[in-house]
């Protein structure tokens, strides 16, 4: 470890201050961010296009930080698991999902989470800290090297709740749309958020075509709150109407991921509590079994049930789709790597 902080903790407009506070021309910050975001470079000796000064320059102020492999697991399916330890021993992880054409990389956006929802295993074990935008976007590019093979989405859905961490978050998701990281279409790049309004609200202002993903997991308020303590200040009136605005300002459809749990959000009122929110909502509903994370008690809906929800949502032309399932035998749920490693089970 050092004590020279980490360049990749900082955004574009933070190397192009830097750049000029070093009396240097504003290109060389682009060439930086080549250097760390498309080939990702291990340290300032690398960046073999800038002149030995203003690397003996940087390297005296900064460090160049990245993730150590701790683990990984590999499904039977292809889907891998990573559990990197950061430059401060905190563990975090991630996945790679190939599909076909696609490798889609979820990573996390904080070690650990406060939001505390009931059936996750990141929100069980409580917050540690943010995420510098740097160790969002490694996960990406080490992902796609392992793989061999570029990654054509990236989801902020690992462990951490996004909008708790937003400036870095954006910051993640703007380097790697960059042309000079890796270039991954905005669509293709999406934030999922256990449903913080204010979060909600910035994002729809933003310029890039990124994608929105709310967790809902129940549109009935008293349920909601037992399962997701951390928005109770956040009543499902206005998250609706926040993601009403977000279709209106983007022209984009925000998906709602709900996991259907046993007895829990799996009924007939519950269903119709979801009907009636997403009513006249541009929305896409994503059912997801829930993982039994151990600990909760809780358990996976029938699939009698998931397949009435799909049903009364198509009645109800409302879009929704059943999440494939990949590398349950790795315990590839976010939160469960980590989850197993540190219980040694
Ligand atoms: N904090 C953000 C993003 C990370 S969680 C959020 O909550 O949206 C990513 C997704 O995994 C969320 O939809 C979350 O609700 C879901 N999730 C968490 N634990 C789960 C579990 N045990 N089974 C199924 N989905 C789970
Ligand atoms: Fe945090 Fe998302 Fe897990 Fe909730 S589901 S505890 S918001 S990571």
């Amino acid at each position: 470890m050092t004590d020279r902080p980490d360049i990749k903790s900082l955004d574009r407009a933070g190397i192009e201050r830097l750049v000029a506070e070093l009396g240097e021309p504003a290109f060389r910050a682009r060439q930086i961010i080549r250097w760390l975001y498309g080939r990702g470079a291990a340290s300032f000796e690398d960046m073999s296009d800038l002149p030995a000064a203003l690397r003996a320059k940087l390297e005296s102020r900064y460090a160049v930080g990245s993730l150590a492999l701790e683990a990984s697991e590999t499904s039977s399916d292809g889907t891998r698991k990573y559990l990197w330890r950061l430059s401060d021993g905190v563990t975090v992880e991630s996945v790679g999902i190939p599909a076909g054409d696609r490798l889609t990389v979820c990573f996390s956006t904080q070690a650990g989470c406060a939001m505390g929802c009931t059936f996750c295993a990141t929100g069980r074990g409580g917050f540690v800290r943010n995420l510098t935008p740097g160790e969002m976007t490694d996960q990406v590019l080490r992902i796609s090297d392992d793989m061999g093979r570029r990654v054509s989405n990236a989801v902020a859905m690992g462990q951490g709740e996004p909008f708790a961490n937003y400036e870095a978050t954006l910051a993640a998701l703007r380097y790697l749309n960059s042309p000079d990281g890796p270039g991954i279409g905005a669509r293709h790049l999406t934030v999922s958020t256990c449903g913080i309004l204010t979060g909600i609200r910035r994002f729809s202002t933003e310029p890039e075509q990124f994608t929105l993903a709310v967790s809902l997991h129940s549109a009935i308020q008293r349920t909601r709150d037992t399962l997701m303590p951390g928005v109770r200040s956040y009543p499902l009136p206005q998250l609706r109407e926040a993601l009403s605005a977000y279709a209106t300002q983007t022209g984009r459809r925000p998906t709602l991921e709900y996991a259907l749990i046993a007895d829990v959000n799996d009924s007939d009122a519950a269903l119709s509590a979801l009907v009636t929110f997403c009513r006249g909502l541009l929305c896409h509903v994503n059912l997801i079994p829930v993982n039994p994370v151990k600990g909760s008690g809780f358990a996976r809906a029938a699939e009698s049930r998931t397949r009435v929800f799909m049903a009364a949502l198509a009645a109800a032309s409302i879009e929704s789709s059943l999440r494939a399932e990949r590398g349950t035998d790795i315990s590839a749920a976010c939160g469960q790597l980590r989850q197993k490693r540190l219980s040694g089970d």
